[in-house]
């Protein structure tokens, strides 16, 4: 059972108001003081209260830009002191905290690559303790939710309740038409267990490219995420890192206000709320009796199970349930339902069922009545 984290609301912040979506944004990169100012100055005429950028900058090779480190925070001081904007930057060390702590930070995030580092992690919420900076975290850059929730743990030990999440998709070894593979069911996932954990995503780094970030930002508002992290940057094509996927602060202006459809989270409408009931009361009793079904199901794979024991059969006919396989994706086009899922579905109760017949086989249980 996942621990409870001691949470304060998003709005409780002091830095992000509703409605949604609350929006950090900025450069991948700080990389000169006018760059800051500039970006910073567009981002604020936009109604950007969250500024971003990066001051160490983890690179998967050496000799890249690195980031501009400590003079850096001096401008995006400066930007705070000028244009009234709370600053954020990505901390991956104890000493990135303290520099942080010092240079007037308001918020910090741990990257995908320190999450997925749990004595980075540790040493970090150790030096945030008895502060009260809020701190997002990426997901780590493998698909491994437990090592995300754990992150979320150690910092919330260390006295951090002012917690959220970044989710920025996962590295695959195929490639996906994204630099980073979303795996939404992922962010659902973790939304599901924590629904009241602040979450954000970037898709900047999701995307990869600044072709589909407006696909992915109206992505995750539909799924009911309030935040997003966007790389904004007055001039992308120069920038230093992460050049292909920066929005300027005017095509970022268009897509939050011309582009993005933002969906309310519910409505107190009467008649949405008789419609909304009907058809969720539809779904209730569908939902009951795909798992009447689904018990029918295992019982008579139960009933199958006691006669191969009788008759010494072994369990698995891989030729059966690849004509089955075979058969339910045909029939599932037919309803219009497509080939993944209806794999994934019933490779499940086939699995399911299998493991069923080998208790029956081990003689563990006895057939249900
Ligand atoms: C970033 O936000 O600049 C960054 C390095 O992102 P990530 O940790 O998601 O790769
Ligand atoms: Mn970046």
């Amino acid at each position: 059972m996942a621990k409870k984290l001691e949470l304060v609301s998003l709005y409780e912040w002091g830095m992000f108001t509703e409605p949604r979506p609350s929006v950090v944004a900025g450069p991948c990169s700080a990389e000169t003081e006018e760059q800051v100012m500039e970006t910073a100055k567009g981002l604020k005429e936009l109604g950007i209260n969250v500024f971003r950028a990066g001051i160490w900058k983890p690179r998967t090779h050496p000799g890249c830009f690195e980031g501009i480190g400590v003079p850096g925070l001096k401008w995006m001081q400066r930007a705070k002191r000028e244009y009234g904007l709370k600053i954020a930057t990505e901390v991956a060390s104890e000493k990135h905290v303290f520099e942080c702590l010092k240079h007037g930070v308001d918020l910090v995030w741990i990257g995908a690559r320190t999450t997925a580092n749990p004595f980075l992690v540790q040493e970090i919420a150790d030096a945030l303790a008895d502060t009260d900076i809020p701190v997002l975290v990426k997901n780590p850059v493998n698909p491994d939710i437990d090592l995300w929730i754990g992150a979320l743990e150690r910092l919330n030990n260390a006295g951090i309740k002012k917690l959220g999440v970044i989710h920025r998709g996962f590295s695959t070894v195929e490639k996906t038409k994204y630099r980073n593979d979303p795996q939404w069911q992922m962010a659902i996932e973790l939304r599901s267990r924590y629904p009241e954990l602040p979450f954000f995503v970037d898709p900047s780094h999701m995307a990869g490219s600044k072709d589909y970030i407006l696909e992915l930002s109206q992505r995750s508002l539909d799924l009911g995420f309030e935040g997003l992290m966007i790389e904004s940057h007055c001039n992308p094509s120069v920038a230093l890192s992460d050049a292909k996927q920066q929005l300027t602060p005017a095509e970022l202006k268009d897509m939050l206000y011309n582009q993005i459809t933002v969906r309310d989270a519910d409505s107190d409408s009467k008649e949405w709320k008789e419609n909304i009931d009907q058809l969720r009361a539809k779904i209730d009793i569908l939902d009951e009796s795909l798992l009447y079904t689904l018990s029918s199901r295992m019982k008579i794979s139960r009933q199958i199970g006691e006669y191969k024991k009788n008759n010494n059969i072994a369990i698995l006919q891989t030729s059966r349930w690849d004509s089955i396989l075979a058969k339910v994706v045909s029939k599932g086009a037919e309803y219009g339902l497509p080939k993944e899922f209806i794999e994934d579905v019933f490779n499940a109760i086939h699995e399911t069922s299998v493991e069923m017949q080998n208790e029956v086989i081990s003689g563990k249980t006895s057939e249900q009545k």
